[in-house]
């Protein structure tokens, strides 16, 4: 990584950003990109690409990257690539509308991991950030059919009460649930993810089942960073 993007960072990430270089043999490239191609509530994203076990490791983004913002990127990189942790991913014959649903499932799994470890380098940051997104996605409820409602007040309620922690938040999406007919389903999904606190595949299967998401469309993969490798299996 680049010195003026390492010193962006807390001291004691700058072993981790060593460790993925040193164990993957690749830089990780920190760069502006269109806004297109940054998937992330248009701030950053982390892109892993494995090619006949050569590693592309980036962190784009659009116009400026925050410390905080390249933190929370960087820990999304350690989860997959240091920790290796199971990650949910489409088939090759999963439709292509189905493949965005996949990857908002995931990314909203690893934020239940990463705000909370995000919240110890930058807390002030982290709630302003998450806060302001649960706002923004509760106001777009209204917007989404009822299939879609479903899904995002399910997730959004794992990631108020688990990992933001805002009341506020999490009474919304209850009189969301009770207006929408979810409340049960919330219940349920809750205690289901509660369950698998600490476990990414129960997880995975829990959120596949609960989002109604057809499981022979999905996979579990994990990236093995030494050998240069992804295994898959099925859920
Ligand atoms: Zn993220």
């Amino acid at each position: 990584m680049e010195a003026k993007y390492l010193t962006l960072l807390p001291g004691e990430l700058h072993t981790v950003v060593a460790e993925i270089e040193h164990r993957s043999n690749s830089q990780i490239i920190v760069q502006p990109a269109h806004a297109q191609n940054v998937a992330e509530q248009g701030l950053a994203s982390a892109v892993i690409d494995l090619n006949r076990g050569a590693w592309a490791l980036m962190v784009n983004y659009v116009d400026d990257i925050s410390p905080y913002t390249l933190t929370h990127e960087l820990l999304h990189l350690k989860r997959a690539l240091l920790e290796g942790v199971t990650r949910l991913t489409s088939r090759d014959q999963t439709p292509q509308t189905l493949i965005e649903d996949l990857i908002t499932f995931e990314n909203t799994m690893e934020h239940l991991w990463i705000i909370p470890e995000e919240q110890k380098f930058f807390p002030n940051e982290s709630a302003s950030h998450w806060n302001q997104d649960l706002s923004r996605n509760i106001g777009m409820l209204d917007s989404l059919n009822h299939h879609g409602q479903h899904r995002n007040i399910l997730q959004l309620s794992a990631i108020s009460q688990f990992a933001v922690r805002s009341q506020t938040h999490t009474d919304e999406l209850r009189a969301w649930a009770d207006k929408t007919g979810n409340a049960n389903n919330v219940d349920h999904f809750l205690t289901d993810i509660r369950g698998a606190a600490d476990n990414k595949t129960m997880l995975i299967q829990a959120w596949v089942r609960n989002m109604g998401f057809p499981s022979q469309l999905c996979q579990r993969a994990r990236y093995d960073v030494d050998r240069g490798v992804e295994a898959t299996s099925a859920l």
